[in-house]
């Protein structure tokens, strides 16, 4: 029995791919309608809650999280009884955008500069370090490009300091970057690591929309330091799982943004797209069992479908195309579902694609 902390549609895919390896799963979520919950358990409590986690602990032989804003006081309290993978230390290092990114110096990767600013007023002085355009982030709760903005002039700064005041925050110069890719990794209890090819991701409103995998025209020296940064995390951490990093591609350069500890959107197109899902390589990893290879089997593209999804026949008629519609009650700016097209031509995949366009749920930038 796998025990998951978050039941949305990250936890809804594991199952997916755990359930055929025979595993049961339960759920913790406080959300009464979780959408994980039709392929398992579901305990309807907060992730802190005492006897939920009680539960997990008494009855899973392995707790994991889905959702990486989880009290790391719980997952500690889980980790006492059974095992939790990954670990406490893992998801607390994600928690904190400061720490982040003095830990990805730590491990010799590139970041943007930044600096702290523990109260809105402290604000000034951080930009004298790293100058305007900056991009003001809470250290702890931001995603989905929530809990930031971006300072252009003197007067966005007064702004910012209004809006977050009450709030520890993180300063970082504005990277002018030719392109936003993620890379996703795994590594299994015998310390064995396998990293999925680069993805170039497209985000509006700071939500992904679009990803292509493989990214389009990587370097092998790009791919290579990529796969070396995740395996320093991976290793420093002594990590369990499947984690994937945000990188900003600026020339040959990679500048490190953020981590997550657990699967990713980004890497939703391994479902059909690479030999062995990112799903099914963390619920591998974290039952130790080997991982599978992460190659690349075509071309993916995956589209996200926020607040509205297409009918199965309208996005079904496009060649290529898989959907996976998550069964959660359509809302502005919610991740619904996703689409993946596969093809074995980079050029075919791209006319494929511009079929989406339009589609309800669906928007698109120009690639
Ligand atoms: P984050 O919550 O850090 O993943 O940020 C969400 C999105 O905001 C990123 O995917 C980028 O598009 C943008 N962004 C965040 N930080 C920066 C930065 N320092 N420079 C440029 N763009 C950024």
């Amino acid at each position: 029995l796998i025990g998951v902390l978050g039941g949305g549609q990250l936890g809804r895919m594991l199952a997916l791919a755990g359930v055929p390896l025979g595993h049961d799963f339960t759920f913790v979520d406080p959300a009464p309608d979780a959408c994980a919950a039709v392929l398992g358990r579901h305990l309807k409590a907060d992730f802190d809650d005492p006897e939920a986690l009680l539960e997990l602990a008494r009855t899973c032989e392995v707790v994991t999280f889905e959702f990486e804003r989880v009290p790391t006081r719980a997952a500690t309290r889980v980790g006492l009884s059974t095992l939790i993978r990954p670990g406490p230390r893992a998801l607390e290092a994600g928690q904190d955008r400061l720490g982040e990114k003095e830990l990805f110096e730590s491990l010799g990767m590139e970041v943007t500069d930044y600096a702290a600013a523990s109260a809105p007023t402290d604000l000034v002085d951080a930009i004298a370090r790293t100058g305007l355009p900056a991009v003001v982030k809470t250290r702890t709760e931001g995603y989905d490009g929530k809990g930031q903005s971006v300072l252009r002039s003197q007067s966005d700064v007064a702004r910012a300091e209004e809006g977050l005041a009450g709030w520890p925050l993180i300063v970082e110069a504005q990277v002018d970057f030719d392109r936003e890719l993620s890379i996703i990794a795994a590594r299994s209890v015998d310390g064995d690591v396998v990293c999925y090819p680069l993805i170039e991701n497209h985000h509006h409103d700071g939500i992904l929309r679009l990803s292509l995998a493989p990214a389009p025209n990587v370097q092998a020296s790009v791919q290579s330091t990529a796969e070396s940064h995740a395996r320093s995390l991976l290793e420093h951490l002594d990590y369990v799982g499947v984690v994937a990093i945000e990188l900003f591609q600026v020339g040959d350069r990679l500048l490190a943004n953020e981590f997550a500890p657990r699967v990713h959107n980004s890497g939703h197109w391994t479902i059909e797209g690479a030999a062995t899902s990112q799903f099914e390589n963390h619920v591998r990893a974290i039952t130790s069992v080997t991982l599978g290879p992460a190659t690349p089997t075509a071309y993916s593209a995956m589209v996200n479908l926020i607040g509205v999804a297409p009918s199965p026949a309208d996005a079904l008629r496009i060649e290529g195309a898989h959907l996976h519609l998550y069964g959660k009650t359509p809302r502005e700016g919610r991740k619904v579902g996703h689409l993946t097209l596969i093809d074995d031509s980079s050029e075919h995949l791209r006319t494929c694609l511009e079929r989406v366009v339009g589609l309800p749920g669906t928007k698109l930038p120009e690639v």
